[in-house]
């Protein structure tokens, strides 16, 4: 038996074998040195060892792919970007080093920061700290943002504030930056575009992959850089500037999420109090999509057998379109139905990610009720979810089928086609030897006489008074 005390522990371990590598580790091989130094008495110990790699608080890894792992600091050696100068760059020679926070290991001294030039000489710097009071209604917290004067080795450099700072990271474990100047003269914005593009699709497919839609920058950007062509080539802007561009984000120092995604009410209260706009959902309008039909095809999720088809023009709304359904459907009138769209999601796994619109009440109100139809951006093919009463939570996929002009003097919404429906006999009616229609399901009959029990209208109003009876939906 290992002497527990003089064990180290996984994060020692960890430490010392991304220290070793000078490349990628397969994680069989990663998992064999771990267990070797610290034998696991585990039922299963590679998993055991799985699990470590992932809680452990600062893991010096990621993942490459699912089975193989890189030292961060070596996905980050070389990684590079750029930051306008601006005007108190040009100006007054300060530059704001905690943005270069992301670039560093977490929680990184930034005191300790060291800077050199192209030569690899270091650059003379002052720190000057300008904390910010910044008033929620969560409380008032402070942000300090550190500045490092670095006017003695710009201004022999005559910068404009059009000129960009470029920035590369020779070593990210001791925060270790190397510093040049990119006149604006010598810039090739097609270039720099495209790699601000590239940058950011890396991390929203690194989104995609994440399981509950949203990546922490201290492991994504690691990863993105390790997975970024020509490393050493023409640098991106500053992670932040390139995702504030893009729109298809929301982000602050530390998380990336989805700028469509849900709000937790922190961040809603965050957004309406600095005055930031919120997530934006829908897209303008044109004249000639209003007039545009979309065919939907509404299957109840449990049971797709069970479906409607209707038409609705690009100019209607969620309101209308949740009164067509409950009409084609046969819903009862009194409840809500709210509405979702199912953004497929890229990577290995087939999976949706819902994205909130908005819901109806029975008198056509609710935040949803406004949203136009064309606003939602589906295309076809493209699904929504439409769930109809909020305590049965009866759940309908909708797929829209197709997009045409509309036809002359028809009014839309409009139902188009159903399933063919294969009715029950009201039970009591059968007893009684007529045959009519049942519409109602009596579950509390149904459990105490263990089969299904249906009834029509007039005689599910008697005797099932107090009993659980829900719609039966052909
Ligand atoms: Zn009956
Ligand atoms: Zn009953």
């Amino acid at each position: 038996m290992p002497d527990p005390s003089s064990s180290p522990t996984y994060e020692t371990i960890l430490n010392e074998l991304a220290a070793s590598l000078t490349g990628p580790i397969p994680l069989d091989d990663l998992m064999q040195y771990v267990l070797a130094r610290k034998p696991s008495s585990a039922k299963n110990p590679r998993q055991a060892v799985r699990e470590k790699l992932r809680q452990t608080y600062r893991s010096p890894f990621i993942f490459l792919d699912p089975k193989t792992l890189l030292p961060i600091h070596l996905a980050m050696q070389g990684a590079r970007f750029r930051m306008p100068l601006g005007r108190s760059g040009a100006e007054r020679g300060q530059i704001e080093i905690s943005r270069f926070d992301s670039y560093l290991p977490l929680h990184f001294n930034r005191e300790a920061v060291q800077l050199v030039d192209a030569k690899g000489n270091p650059i003379a710097m002052s720190l000057r700290s300008i904390s910010q009071k910044i008033d929620t209604l969560l409380g008032m917290y402070e942000e300090t943002a550190l500045f490092a004067d670095l006017s003695a080795w710009l201004r022999p450099q005559k910068v404009t504030r059009h000129d960009d700072l470029l920035v590369t990271v020779l070593d990210w474990q001791n925060g270790v930056f190397q510093l040049e100047i990119e006149p604006h003269k010598k810039r090739n914005p097609t270039l720099i575009q495209a790699r601000d593009r590239l940058l950011a699709d890396l991390l929203y497919a690194i989104l995609e992959e994440a399981y509950d839609e949203r990546i922490w920058v201290h492991n994504a950007l690691p990863v993105a850089y390790a997975r970024l062509p020509d490393k050493a080539g023409c640098p991106p802007h500053h992670w932040q500037i390139v995702l504030q561009k893009d729109g298809r984000f929301r982000f602050d120092d530390h998380q990336i999420k989805y700028a469509d995604g849900r709000l937790s009410p922190i961040e809603y209260i965050f957004l309406e109090q600095t005055g930031q706009p919120l997530p934006r959902r829908l897209q303008p309008v044109t004249k000639a999509q209003e007039k545009l039909v979309y065919r939907f095809k509404a299957a109840l999720k449990h049971n797709p057998r069970i479906w409607r088809q209707v038409e609705i023009l690009g100019g209607q709304t969620l309101a209308d379109l949740n009164a067509i359904l409950v009409d084609a459907f046969n819903h009862e009138f009194d409840h809500m139905g709210g509405f979702w769209k199912l953004v497929p999601r890229q990577g290995a796994r087939t999976r949706y990610r819902e994205v909130e619109l908005g819901s109806v009440d029975p008198l056509g109100e609710g935040d949803g009720a406004d949203v136009r139809i064309a606003a939602i951006g589906l295309k076809e093919g493209e699904q929504l979810k439409y769930v109809f009463d909020f305590g049965d939570w009866i759940e309908h996929t909708l797929t829209l089928e197709a997009i045409y002009p509309a036809e002359e003097g028809v009014s839309y919404p409009r139902k188009v086609a159903r399933n063919k429906p294969r009715y029950f006999d009201c039970v009591t009616c059968r007893e009684n030897g007529k045959k009519t229609i049942a519409l109602w399901s009596c579950i509390t009959c149904s459990s105490e006489q263990a089969r299904d029990l249906y009834y029509c209208d007039d005689c599910i109003a008697r005797g099932h008074e107090d009993h659980y009876v829900v719609e039966i939906i052909y």
